[in-house]
């Protein structure tokens, strides 16, 4: 499989190219030549794959020949170590619970996929890689645990000071070894931005070599198809018919899970709708609705890891759309939620199923929950379903979950222990200059 930018002003790579550079030489984003289809019958037999085989099969199409038979089978044991399971609210919803992984997100499943497979190619090429990432809270956790110790990689992570949770912080800055945290005096975008700038940066380029672990980072979106499928597998087991209608809701910021399931419908995946939920960062919303892009500074909400004001992976989405507005419009819908509304959502869940969800999660139950009602219609032939991401657990947001609900969530065994262990981190300006500096400084 050849990977292509989405600016298509460069060379197609290979897989092993494409995921160690990140962002293609051209500043746009890579995505296979052509999205691979899963056989019919596997998709007929769907319920009989648990998580591990659909990974392996997938991955076999979008890596094949790049990596052994063996190897993707070595990958998907280590990165697929905990499990996805689906909580149905009622009849017509559910939570695909993404957050049983050591981070406690959903970033797990692409930070572990992508260290495995870098590991995987660093031990071939036995040249050391630095991977350079920003966070808006949860990314950086589940880099740090997925490529901690990983031999011959060391980690920087760029994440914005006051905008992520204690726990979060913890995360990313507990881990020590080979990973290094900076906290840096502006926002999330400031971020990203000193990474893209480290990237397109030459002389840096030449002294070291880097590799990204954002979302932007093709590695990152492959393994996000594997839950799709696995959740209709699930979904069939409980004895869900195939014909019936299938919704996700996804919360959304930089859209790589949307984009993933987009990728995942045109797998194959029966998929009814997507929709892209998101806090007041609206911005992608907003182009569905008009047809202009137009990024915006991000604001701070409750659902942190979706505080983008300029979602990267819409590079990806218009792509896979052709370009055409129409297309995109029609594939993913969006909506868009303010803080007091995700409150009250997660008081009215927890008070009425007795389900504590986080902030991020409460946001795609209520876009989930006004789809579903534009669909409740005498005309509708077949029943629906909508499945909400829940893309973290509560715990990660204790205190608004305490707020919103009046109760505490379990804390699980992931965080007990890193809770007892120090914070440390490099404090930098929002300047690429500094950034630069302290990257050289630490070969
Ligand atoms: C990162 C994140 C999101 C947003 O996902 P994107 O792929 O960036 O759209 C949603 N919820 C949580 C908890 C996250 O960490």
């Amino acid at each position: 499989m050849r990977y292509l930018s989405t600016r298509r002003n460069c060379e197609p790579a290979s897989f092993q190219t494409a995921i160690l550079q990140g962002l293609a030489p051209d500043g746009g984003l890579y995505l296979p030549e052509v999205i691979p289809t899963l056989p019919v019958s596997f998709i007929h037999n769907l319920r009989q794959y648990s998580l591990q085989e659909i990974g392996e099969a997938v991955t076999r199409l979008f890596i094949g020949n790049e990596i052994s038979q063996e190897g993707i089978s070595h990958i998907i044991r280590n990165s697929l170590t905990f499990p996805a399971p689906i909580t149905r609210l009622s009849e017509s919803f559910g939570i695909l619970e993404l957050f049983h992984g050591p981070s406690l997100a959903f970033k797990d499943f692409g930070a572990r996929f992508m260290a495995q497979t870098m590991g995987w190619f660093v031990e071939q090429r036995e040249e050391p890689l630095h991977i350079l990432v920003a966070t808006s809270g949860d990314t950086g956790g589940a880099v740090a645990d997925g490529f901690l110790d990983v031999p011959g990689i060391t980690v920087s992570i760029l994440y914005p000071k006051g905008g992520v949770s204690d726990i979060q912080e913890r995360q990313l800055t507990t881990h020590g070894a080979n990973i290094t945290a900076y906290q840096v005096d502006g926002t999330f975008d400031d971020c990203q931005r000193m990474v893209k700038e480290a990237f397109l940066d030459a002389d840096l380029q030449a002294k070291m070599s880097l590799s990204s672990a954002n979302s932007i980072n093709i590695a990152r979106l492959i393994p996000q198809t594997f839950y799709y499928l696995s959740a209709l597998s699930s979904l069939y087991r409980m004895g869900i018919p195939h014909e019936e209608q299938i919704t996700f809701s996804v919360p959304s910021g930089n859209l790589g899970n949307v984009t993933a399931g987009l990728i995942a419908k045109r797998m194959g995946a029966p998929i009814a709708q997507l929709i892209a939920a998101t806090n007041r960062n609206d911005t992608f919303p907003r182009y569905l609705k008009s047809g202009k892009f137009e990024p915006v500074r991000s604001q701070q909400t409750i659902s942190n890891a979706m505080d983008v004001g300029n979602p990267s992976n819409f590079e990806r989405l218009h792509i896979l759309c052709e370009r055409e507005h129409g297309i995109l419009s029609k594939e993913i819908l969006g909506d868009t939620f303010d803080d007091e509304t995700t409150r009250e959502e997660m008081r009215r869940c927890f008070k009425e199923h007795g389900y504590l969800i986080d902030p991020h999660g409460a946001v795609a139950l209520l876009a989930a929950r006004r789809h579903s009602a534009t669909l409740q219609s005498p005309l509708q032939s077949h029943p629906h379903i909508t499945i909400a991401l829940g893309t973290a657990h509560p715990i990660k947001f204790e205190r608004i979950v305490k707020e919103a609900c009046g109760v505490t969530p379990p804390i699980p065994s992931q965080i007990a222990e890193i809770l007892e262990r120090e914070k440390q981190f490099t404090s930098l300006r929002s300047s690429f200059a500094d950034l630069k500096e302290c990257l050289l400084s630490s070969l």
